[in-house]
């Protein structure tokens, strides 16, 4: 299948707005096949990676990668997704089977499926990085666009306008995904900001315009004009880098009781990558060798530890 997903960053020409736009159709319509998600789940978690996308492409660099969580008291329940610089997205959430009836607009209802009470946060971690960033705010209408753009000013101090759309088609595979984040710069006027602001208002949905045919770089021309220099064109898609070495880890940080319940009475396990469904199997030999990896590694802390608890005794006191 050809691939439509793309996103955009620019800026505009006097350099006092950054704008992205990107085309997330395919990649939404992968979560879907993945989790099975219902239409409001899907929009729910579509919205959100989609601003994980915009957030993650804007503000990290390199091999670097955020976590989006939300955590709210609508029926879909808590959302996660990761995403990175290069592009890439994925994410699960509590419950995919939440189809909502239209509010009165005729648009999902994004209040009762992600809730108007509850946290968004975002962590961001670089490679080897012992002390990710977090930042978190209140949800503040969980339609999730508003929500992006009240997170950017709260916790990165950054004035912006995030706009994020899902269509769904009533077989509830994706039409259409994708969305825009504008960031304004220092030294941009009241009168230019309250100007796009006007234009942004009067702009149909993302959806509609994708739904019309419109690319991410013809949504960035609707909004500054001629006024506008496009500086990186990149591709992004649905992507899980879960690896069998990765759940072995995981494993090993259970409790060592559990473990050696797991081993004795279940004699394998199977553990599912929350993010992607695949699957991967432990034999009783490999539990049984990270178990003696765990119990050695104690042991050699326990000694350490002691060693070190001695040769503090020991040490004539330095009066
Ligand atoms: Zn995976």
């Amino acid at each position: 299948m050809k691939t439509t997903d793309y996103l955009v960053k620019s800026m505009s020409k006097d350099g006092k707005f950054r704008a992205y736009a990107v085309n997330a159709t395919q990649l939404v319509e992968k979560a879907h096949e993945i989790h099975d998600t219902w239409s409001a789940s899907s929009a729910a978690l579509g919205r959100t990676m989609i601003g994980t996308l915009l957030l993650a492409t804007a503000g990290l660099q390199g091999e670097a990668g955020m976590t989006v969580k939300i955590q709210g008291n609508g029926s879909v329940g808590y959302i996660v997704a990761d995403g990175t610089a290069k592009g890439t997205v994925k994410g699960y959430m509590g419950n995919p089977h939440v189809n909502l009836p239209s509010n009165d607009k005729g648009k999902i209802d994004f209040a009762g499926a992600v809730g108007t009470k509850g946290i968004l946060s975002v962590t961001k971690m670089a490679p080897g990085d012992k002390t990710p960033y977090t930042g978190e705010v209140n949800l503040v209408s969980g339609e999730l666009g508003d929500d992006f753009t009240y997170y950017l000013a709260q916790s990165e101090q950054i004035p912006s306008a995030v706009g994020l759309s899902v269509f769904v088609n009533t077989d509830d595979s994706i039409e259409v995904a994708g969305g825009f984040m504008i960031q304004v710069m220092p030294g941009a006027s009241d009168e230019e900001i309250s100007k796009l602001e006007k234009t942004l208002k009067g702009m149909p949905l993302v959806s509609e315009m994708l739904r019309d045919g419109d690319t991410p770089e013809d949504i960035l021309h609707k909004m500054f004009g001629d006024d506008l220099k496009i500086l990186d064109k990149m591709p992004v898609r649905y992507e899980c880098d879960c690896s069998k070495q990765r759940f072995a880890r995981a494993l090993e940080s259970i409790a060592t009781k559990d473990l050696k319940k797991l081993i004795d009475e279940d004699h394998h396990a199977e553990t599912v990558c929350q993010f992607c469904g695949k699957k991967y199997e432990f034999s009783e030999d490999e539990l049984q060798l990270i178990y003696d990896k765990k119990v050695a590694d104690a042991e050699a802390d326990k000694e350490i530890a002691e060693k070190q608890q001695k040769e503090d005794k020991d040490k004539p006191d330095q009066k």
